[in-house]
């Protein structure tokens, strides 16, 4: 079993992603316009069996890795859902989880997932207005489903995170979120930068100059909120952090070089759950992503698969494939990204770079910077 006490700052990415997500299926009865899965009603018979699953779990435990996201799709979609978080947990693994908002979730149901023993559940808000929220995931009263299963996750105790995908479709609508995920009591808030693949590639992307604003925006909510503060698919927020401490004063949440907290799920105070430490994390260095068949992609947002879990170990793919060694070799990189003095702590977005240009080594287009050496 993993130890309870293992440091983020100790694990070597070349041989231990931090997090592993596994998409338990592609079925998911929302048809959210920046889905990166194009998910559908029913799931593919070829997904991962339950014995599968138990499989991988414990080549994920082998490896060193402490966190597992199962998501989806929607992973309630999943009837062996509860029995996979059990199994986990009971491997010594951080689980984690991220339903779609239907009626599916229940307060019965949310207290079943804490008692299998998931440390952490996530949920997906992309606007602060029902009529934004409900418009971009396309199926009425989502945004009330949400705010209520928020209110029920609360009551039985499980840590509850928010994740939001930004777009130009909701990018005005960002102070108005900062202030509505501030009043909700959450322990994590995850903000994804649109990448356009799936049903995302019909949507318009944020331009270098916003997503510049909204990095700006986002470090000043970190320097105020209780609750800890990623960006998804935009690691130069890591240079805008930088760049700010060079001239604030502030302590920046997730660029701190505390341990990880160690009683997630169980007396975790706000300010603690798990990414807090994705210093450096990128596509294939720290990370990786197990899809409904068991192939292995360094991103969800990058689909170029090293092989299958099927017919390959995990580990082997993660440590051993020229694709994930290669991305973990910054020297590959090429444009504003090559000669960049923050690319070991940044690197770009891969997923957009080979999403926009076919390159998964060509500079991050979303990125304002013009590197100064
Ligand atoms: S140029 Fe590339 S490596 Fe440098 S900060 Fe921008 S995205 Fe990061």
């Amino acid at each position: 079993m993993n130890s309870p006490d293992i440091s983020f700052s100790k694990l070597d990415f070349s041989q231990t992603p931090f997090l592993v997500i596994w998409e338990l299926t592609q079925a998911c009865d929302l048809v959210c316009q920046h889905c990166r899965a194009s998910a559908m009603p029913e799931g593919c018979p070829d997904e991962l069996t339950t014995t599968e699953g138990f499989d991988l779990l414990r080549k994920i435990e082998a490896m060193g890795t402490p966190v597992v996201v199962l998501s989806g799709g929607d992973p309630l979609k999943r009837p062996d859902l509860l029995k996979l978080i059990y199994y986990g947990k009971e491997l010594g693994l951080r689980m984690a989880t991220i339903p779609a908002a239907t009626a599916r979730i229940t307060p019965e149901l949310l207290g079943d997932l804490k008692q299998a023993g998931l440390a952490q559940i996530a949920f997906s808000l992309d606007a602060s207005s029902e009529t934004l929220h409900d418009g971009f995931r396309q199926v009425p009263g989502t945004y009330r489903t949400t705010l209520q299963a928020i209110e029920w996750a609360h009551k039985v105790g499980l840590p509850v995170q928010i994740n939001t995908t930004y777009s130009r479709y909701n990018f005005s609508d960002i102070d108005a979120m900062i202030e509505l995920v501030s009043r909700l009591d959450i322990v994590f808030w995850e903000v994804f930068i649109l990448v356009p693949v799936g049903r995302g590639a019909e949507l318009e992307g944020l331009t270098a100059v916003e997503c510049e604003q909204l990095l700006t925006k986002l470090y000043h909510c970190s320097t105020r909120s209780r609750f800890l503060l990623k960006v998804t698919e935009a690691p130069h927020y890591r240079r805008v952090i930088m760049q700010h401490r060079a001239t604030s004063p502030h302590t920046v949440q997730d660029m701190a070089d505390s341990a990880i907290p160690t009683q997630l799920g169980g007396g975790m105070k706000a300010g603690q759950a798990f990414g807090q430490k994705a210093k450096g994390i990128n596509a294939g260095k720290g990370f990786c992503f197990v899809s409904h068949t068991g192939e292995v992609f360094p991103s969800g947002f990058l689909p170029i698969s090293a092989g299958n879990v099927r017919t390959s170990s995990l580990a082997t793919l993660y440590r051993e494939s020229e694709l994930f060694q290669s991305l973990r070799d910054p020297q590959n990189l090429k444009g504003r990204c090559g000669r960049c003095e923050f690319r070991d702590i940044c690197g770009g977005s891969r997923s957009r770079a080979y999403a926009l240009t076919g390159d998964i080594f060509a500079e991050d287009p979303v990125c304002l910077y013009e590197p100064q050496g």
